[in-house]
């Protein structure tokens, strides 16, 4: 597929192209990485942020939030319940803090997780841009995947949705960073932006391709009331942003093949069945959330985020219902990594 193609897929809404988009990207999931769904656990860590993206609804500007920050024996305790459950791998995620005090906390959680979890669990970081010393401090410790969405591929578009301080140039040069740094890549964009055009997320995609990364987790954009960005995005349509999203799944798994993609919270919530679809339309990694119910709701990205009342072991009964009523399996106990990361060489 050549851009003009995957622009041409993008433009399509004609339901039955479309299905027939889908079940070429599941077949090629099949073929490529199979049909076990792999479950990356989220412990949504802490909502202190010292950055202030223009979409995201823990920025550091938005002050209704109330801040919280989980302790070491919390995140390990919530690591256990993972291991319990047979997750193979759990995700740490929060606002960025590029502090001293910030690194050496993460790097002492991870050292008590995989104590915790005698070294069965995987672990990833989402937290956000890093130095290149922090980074080895926290792969050494153990981690040793990291998702880093680029946003968007296109510069000026990062610019206008980022304040002038923010820097698409050093969030690449981080991305860059992690694979000479041993880790697993994972990144993405979020699809339906305000400004943004199909050329863009055309354009997205082929940087996953150039970038050769390992993981892709991309979602639907989704308005967040107390956000600058909300301004410009009084058009926002939710049911056209769940189809642009399975679409970039289905495009992304047909041109990359053999890579991991998230089927993303959001688009859950965008539709109930979301996750599901994202499943059908070529994803294989579900991250079922984690983070103990008393903060779910300060960690709110964006408005109506799901299961914000819920605990991690019905979130995993529910998904458990799901993925069964789709006929896939769930690969209890494993790590998943992707067939590309396997296959890539890494120096
Ligand atoms: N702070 C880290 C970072 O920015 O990489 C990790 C946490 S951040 C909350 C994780 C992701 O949430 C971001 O990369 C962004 O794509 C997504 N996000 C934030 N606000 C969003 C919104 N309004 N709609 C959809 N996704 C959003
Ligand atoms: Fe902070 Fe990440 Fe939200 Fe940006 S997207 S404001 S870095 S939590």
């Amino acid at each position: 597929m050549n851009r003009n193609d995957l622009l041409q897929w993008l433009e399509t809404t004609d339901p039955s192209r479309l299905e027939e988009l889908y079940a070429e990207a599941y077949r090629i999931k099949r073929e490529h990485v199979g049909t076990t769904v792999y479950f990356r656990g989220i412990i949504e860590l802490s909502n202190i942020c010292q950055k202030n993206c223009l979409y995201c609804g823990i920025r550091k500007g938005n002050s209704r939030v109330e801040r919280y920050q989980m302790s070491i024996d919390e995140i390990a305790q919530t690591a256990y319940l993972a291991d319990q459950m047979k997750y193979g791998s759990i995700v740490l995620q929060s606002g960025e803090r590029q502090d001293e005090a910030f690194a050496q906390f993460i790097e002492e959680a991870i050292h008590k997780i995989k104590r915790v979890s005698e070294g069965r669990l995987g672990i990833t970081l989402s937290l956000g841009e890093q130095s290149r010393e922090t980074l080895q401090r926290w792969f050494k410790a153990g981690a040793h995947r990291y998702l880093l969405r680029i946003e968007t591929s296109n510069e000026s578009l990062y610019q206008k949705i980022h304040p002038d301080d923010h820097s698409f140039q050093e969030r690449f040069a981080c991305l860059s960073m992690l694979r000479q740094e041993g880790y697993q890549v994972g990144t993405g964009v979020m699809i339906g932006l305000p400004f943004q055009t199909l050329e863009d997320l055309a354009d997205d995609i082929l940087f996953f391709q150039k970038e050769a990364v390992d993981m892709i987790g991309m979602g639907p954009y989704i308005v967040h009331e107390d956000t600058p960005l909300a301004q410009e995005a009084k058009d926002f349509d939710g049911k056209k942003n769940l189809e642009l999203g399975l679409k970039m799944i289905a495009l992304t798994r047909i041109l990359l093949k053999d890579v991991n993609i998230a089927s993303t919270t959001a688009l859950q919530s965008l539709s109930p069945e979301g996750r599901e679809l994202g499943l059908k339309a070529g994803a294989n990694i579900i991250m079922p959330n984690m983070t103990p119910t008393k903060y779910r709701k300060s960690y709110r990205l964006y408005d109506n985020k799901p299961c914000l009342d819920e605990n991690a072991l019905l979130c995993r009964g529910c998904l458990e219902n799901r993925i069964d009523s789709i006929g896939e399996k769930i690969g209890y106990n494993q790590w998943g990594d992707s067939p590309h990361f396997l296959k890539r060489d890494r120096h």
